[in-house]
């Protein structure tokens, strides 16, 4: 398809009359470049200055032109001195109050005037009342000379005045009318979602005519609004796809062993999968055999059993003669899947190693020798797995835990690592539920596995929240259940970034809870123990030989101890809910009844107190990580992912979620029907950031 040469992609904005170096330099930091950038700068809102609303009608809250006779002008001398005018249409009177006027602003208001005023209806002590609002002298029964279209409010930053903004969109308009924003939309596509052609839409959203709703508008719910947050999901959409299908077209080793090694594992374990582990696994198995590298995020609940499906995978993969890495995004919890594969890999005699940071020197290369060489059919570790003396004889599969927390990048990293010319496959797993429609968005680059399906016998965990006075309560509360023979968590948390600080907040909790506490057995983890000492520490905990397990949030992920059945968090109120529900998913992992203690420092500020009643209510991760999205947005809910790589000029996903299904068909057909469109959607609004989807 080409381009016109009067495409506004291409026109600097600096083109416009009114855009010297000054402007140029406001306007780019909010990253208008362009003139079709400025014209994707929407108004955040609309003023209707189009007609004189009767002064009879006005109801609070409104914002509206009005035209009267002054009945009244007097000065006040209340708290504060005043002048308020009483201006009446024949359908009511309004006051308007001024604080602040000069002699010629009174003279210009007397009694008997007529006045046109904008501004915004307030309750006053005896009336409706607009203060300071714009005034302007008119003569009596003046035709009313108002606005032609609603008045667009834009988004500013300092020294970019309103009236600019207008003078500007103004100049862009008139070049958008020869022509320069090429519609990139098929015809029935357009017709078929009910949306106007790209141009007309931005021409109504930045001047709408009269007659168009200012409460749709004002909610970006007006078809001109969603045809761009459309267009620009779709083109996300179609950005991640096209990503999708490079990946595809390199190729991977088909993973297809003869089952046996993962029946033993099977056979070995004490429960059987649930159903839809079951059905997970089928999808990863389905994956593995293709000769093109799988993608894959499978998501599971705090708890619903993900470890176990990883290490089936993991089989699957050594029974076709290949070898996996698995890696994990803290030490606490790669040591914990060495744990658990261990136990269940090496009655199978399968070679497993371990890679941590820490790990340095003669171990470190007899490991690496071992990997190159193909002695070592499993190994676990941290982000050293990503170092570039890593070498494999012949890697499979990469499953990556929590991925969240790490990089695209970094995941990427790993990918190099396969055999000539082969891409391993990749599985991600995470604990963070992300909301069915974020995740399509977000992850349109990887197929999605859901464990949705918690195994039998697990009884919720009841949850109070409860202010830091009554900690007393709280200790007496760990030792009681400590002496009936069960196990407990108390977890630290400090706002301070600093490490240091946090573990020695920790330090300072254990050794006050010791005294407090005689007679139990008292354990302390945090992120600055050394590797072996942590190690102790979980296995003395998990053997139920240490009754009270203090620690930093170093706990959140992974940590499995069944018959731990109470959590105390401390400051709980400086927690995100998704953090909150991680770290309360340490419990309620055994058959007997297990509470969480939420303590938080007054006062609380209505978000925390939000996150923390949802915390009351709910045990559900998926349910949590919807409120989650409605009270932090989707920004901070993807976390790494919002970061650059899913910024939205035009599309909100919260608010514009239910367009996601649609956007999701219209790619697979644009792909398939019109994949002319497809570069130059991508290039529109993803632009110089495309450059992600060719890592
Ligand atoms: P998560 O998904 O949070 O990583 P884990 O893999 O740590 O969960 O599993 C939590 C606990 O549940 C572990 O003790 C694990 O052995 C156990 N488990 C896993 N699958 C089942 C199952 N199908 N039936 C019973 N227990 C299971
Ligand atoms: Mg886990």
């Amino acid at each position: 398809m080409s381009t016109p040469s009067t495409s506004l992609a291409d026109t600097p904005v600096t083109a416009l009359k009114g855009v010297g170096p000054k402007n140029a330099e406001r306007l780019q930091k909010l990253g208008i470049r362009s003139v079709q950038d400025l014209l994707f700068h929407l108004p955040i809102r609309y003023q209707d200055r189009t007609r004189i609303v009767p002064i009879g009608s006005l109801r609070v809250g409104d914002q509206a032109v009005i035209q009267g006779e002054v009945e009244l002008a007097d000065i006040r001398f209340g708290r504060r001195r005043s002048l308020l005018v009483r201006l009446a249409d024949g359908t009511g009177s309004i006051t308007l109050r001024f604080f602040h006027f000069s002699a010629a602003q009174k003279a210009n208001m007397m009694r008997g005037s007529w006045l046109r005023c904008f501004g915004e209806v307030r309750n006053g002590p005896s009336s409706l009342e607009l203060v300071h609002p714009e005034v302007q002298r008119v003569d009596e029964g003046e035709p009313a000379n108002v606005e032609p279209a609603l008045t667009p409010i834009y988004p500013t930053t300092e020294g970019m005045h309103q009236l600019t903004w207008r003078d500007l969109t103004g100049r862009a308009l008139e070049l958008l009318g020869s022509g320069g924003l090429q519609e990139l939309l098929p015809e029935e596509v357009l017709r078929e979602f009910a949306m106007p052609p790209l141009a007309d839409a931005v021409r109504l959203l930045h001047r709408p005519p009269p007659d168009q709703s200012q409460r749709l508008l004002s909610d970006n719910g007006h078809p001109a609004q969603r045809r761009l947050a459309l267009e620009e999901l779709l083109a996300h959409q179609l950005s991640l796809r096209v990503l999708r299908q490079r990946q595809r077209r390199r190729g991977a080793p088909v993973l297809q062993g003869d089952g046996d090694l993962q029946q033993r594992l099977l056979d070995s374990l004490p429960f059987r999968l649930t159903g839809a582990q079951q059905r997970v696994l089928a999808q990863i198995r389905g994956d593995l055999a293709q000769p093109h590298p799988a993608l894959r995020l499978v998501q599971g609940d705090v708890g619903s059993g993900k470890t176990v499906v990883a290490a089936l995978a993991a089989l699957c993969c050594v029974e076709a003669g290949c070898q996996v890495a698995l890696m994990a995004p803290t030490e606490l919890l790669a040591e914990q899947h060495l744990r658990n594969f261990s136990t269940w890999l090496d009655p199978l005699g399968i070679g497993l190693g371990w890679l941590s940071g820490r790990h340095k020197g003669r171990r470190r290369a007899t490991t690496l020798q071992a990997l190159s060489e193909g002695e070592l059919k499993v190994v676990i570790g941290t982000h050293a797995l990503f170092q570039d003396d890593v070498l494999f004889d012949r890697l499979g599969l990469v499953i990556v835990d929590e991925q969240h927390r790490f990089g695209v990048h970094q995941r990427l990293a790993l990918r190099e690592k396969g055999v000539a010319g082969q891409v391993p496959h990749q599985l991600v797993m995470t604990a963070t539920p992300i909301p069915r429609t974020l995740a399509m968005t977000a992850y349109a680059d990887l197929d999605l596995s859901v464990i949705d399906e918690l195994p039998p016998g697990r009884t919720p965990v009841s949850t109070v929240v409860i202010t830091d006075s009554r900690r007393d309560q709280v200790v007496e509360r760990v030792a009681r259940a400590c002496t009936e023979g069960r196990q407990a968590y108390w977890v630290c948390t400090l706002i301070e970034e600093s490490e240091a600080l946090q573990c020695e907040a920790a330090e300072v909790t254990a050794a006050a809870l010791t005294e407090a506490l005689e007679g139990l057995r008292i354990g302390l983890v945090h992120g600055r123990l050394k590797g072996p000492e942590k190690e102790a520490v979980m296995a003395a905990f998990k053997a139920g030989e240490i009754d009270l397990l203090v620690a930093t949030t170093v706990v959140e992920v992974g940590v499995d101890v069944p018959n731990a059945s109470l959590m105390v968090i401390e400051n709980a109120e400086r927690l995100g809910l998704s953090q909150l529900h991680q770290l309360r998913g340490r419990v309620g992992r055994g058959a007997q009844q297990s509470h969480c203690v939420l303590m938080y420092h007054p006062p609380l500020g209505s978000v925390a107190q939000a996150r923390l009643a949802v915390m009351r209510e709910t045990n559900d991760g998926f349910e949590i990580a919807r409120r989650d999205l409605e009270i932090r947005g989707p920004g901070e809910v993807l976390g790494t992912r919002q970061t650059g790589e899913m910024q939205f000029r035009i599309a909100d996903l919260l608010r514009d979620q239910d367009l996601v299904p649609g956007v999701q068909a219209l790619a697979d057909r644009l792909l398939a029907q019109h994949p002319e469109s497809v570069a130059p959607l991508m290039h529109r609004w993803i632009g110089s950031k495309v450059q992600y989807a060719d890592v």
